[in-house]
């Protein structure tokens, strides 16, 4: 009869309680339907030639930024009166010009 010895830990090593896992994918944002559609406005960056907004699957847009004359009010009521902006041909993401790319000398603030 071989005896066996049994270590005796005393304080057997538990490991730390894993924090509680946040829900993450019940914050769904039921907002987004109902609200309209919120026209984005990026600033370009300098010798920025096409877009650089991704899609849902992490898709490079890269469509080609053009000047944008014939905006509506609400975009004249973001951007300001005879300002320059461009669009993206693809997924109609606004840009304003490079502030420090300015093509006049003179700055607005609003
Ligand atoms: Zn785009």
């Amino acid at each position: 009869m071989a005896e066996e010895t049994t270590p005796q830990s005393a304080s057997p090593a538990a490991p730390p309680p894993a924090p509680p896992a946040t829900p993450a994918a019940a914050a769904t944002s039921a907002a987004a339907e109902a609200a309209p559609p919120e026209q984005k406005i990026k600033v370009r960056k300098p010798r920025q030639r096409s877009c650089d907004e991704k899609d849902a699957k992490g898709k490079l847009c890269a469509g080609h930024l053009k000047r944008w004359y014939d905006y509506p009010k609400e975009v004249k009521a973001k951007i300001g009166k005879d300002a320059e902006i461009y669009r993206c041909e693809f997924c109609k993401t606004l840009y304003k010009p490079d502030p420090k790319q300015m093509p006049h000398s003179f700055t607005l603030r609003y």
